[in-house]
């Protein structure tokens, strides 16, 4: 069948550049001591390979002897994370993504400003767990029925978000925020540019096609927003982590398929899913 892909998709540069140390970091050290806080990204394939390669990523940073060395995943971890590897005696090879980055160090200025930091962002994920770790009491935001419940009153509230979170959501919730009453507002932008280029072209995407894929990690929370902006774009939309998952009867009556990728989605898993689409019988024979 005919298959197009997003212009914008896959690997972003945050998730090229953590892999990078994690592999340069294994290779510089001996086997067994080099541990990551969990899977390095959200992609089962690229987890196993660095796990052939030596990486343990069970996230037990106290199983490890002095002098090992632990890997800070994309996402980030907060300050007690690396005071707690100083207290071990353990060396810390930091992949945060610059953008994660900054998001810290945006909440601890705006705590030290006065602000009362408020965080758009899903409180489960492991990015906003560590970003809110740099100022005290920050509270997380991610649906506008609760704002009123858990916004103090007439505060002076700094707001950013989680990286990966789509621009109309945060949009819509700072609209709800500045609804209530409030003394000063200061929102700063830590959404991040990758992310929003791919949602922009799979957007674009969606108006050239009859069925779009998403693949990427089912965890992934970039790749899971995807498949939300494609859906509301009125497509049907499967979101899958590889080829094996792929069902004749999702292509059943659709003639074009679109394929866009989450930011911890590989080229080879993009690739080999498009040829064999591509291969696929016409649907009126499948
Ligand atoms: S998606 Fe954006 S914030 Fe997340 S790792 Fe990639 S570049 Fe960094």
């Amino acid at each position: 069948m005919e298959v197009r892909l997003a212009t914008k998709r896959g690997f972003c540069f945050g998730v090229e550049d953590a892999i990078e140390l994690a592999q340069r970091t294994v290779r510089a050290n001996e086997p067994g001591r080099v541990a990551a806080l969990g899977p390095v990204i959200h992609n089962r394939q690229v987890v196993e390979k660095l796990q052939r390669e030596g990486l343990d990523q069970s996230g037990r940073l106290e199983d490890l002897p002095p002098g090992s060395t632990v890997l800070i995943r994309s996402h980030g971890v907060g300050p007690e994370t690396y005071d707690q590897a100083r207290r071990h005696g353990l060396n810390v090879a930091d992949a945060t993504c610059v953008l994660v980055k900054r998001a810290q160090t945006v909440v601890r200025q705006l705590h030290e400003e006065g602000y009362q930091v408020v965080m758009i962002g899903d409180r489960e994920h492991p990015e906003v767990k560590g970003v809110i770790g740099y100022a005290p009491d920050v509270i997380v935001v991610d649906a506008e029925d609760d704002l009123e419940r858990v916004l103090p009153r007439r505060a002076r509230l700094g707001i950013v978000a989680q990286t990966t979170h789509a621009p109309d959501h945060v949009a819509r919730m700072i609209g709800a925020i500045a609804a209530l009453p409030f003394r000063e507002l200061k929102v700063v932008n830590t959404l991040c540019l990758e992310v929003i280029r791919r949602q922009e072209a799979a957007a674009e995407l969606c108006r050239e096609v009859d069925v779009m894929f998403v693949l990427g990690g089912l965890h992934s929370a970039n790749t899971r927003e995807l498949a939300a902006i494609c859906q509301k774009q009125g497509l049907p939309t499967y979101h899958l982590e590889c080829w094996g998952q792929f069902r004749p009867e999702m292509v059943r009556g659709h003639r074009v398929a679109g394929i866009t990728a989450g930011a911890s989605t590989p080229d080879e898993v993009i690739n080999e899913f498009a040829e064999r689409l591509r291969a696929f019988p016409a649907p009126e024979t499948a």
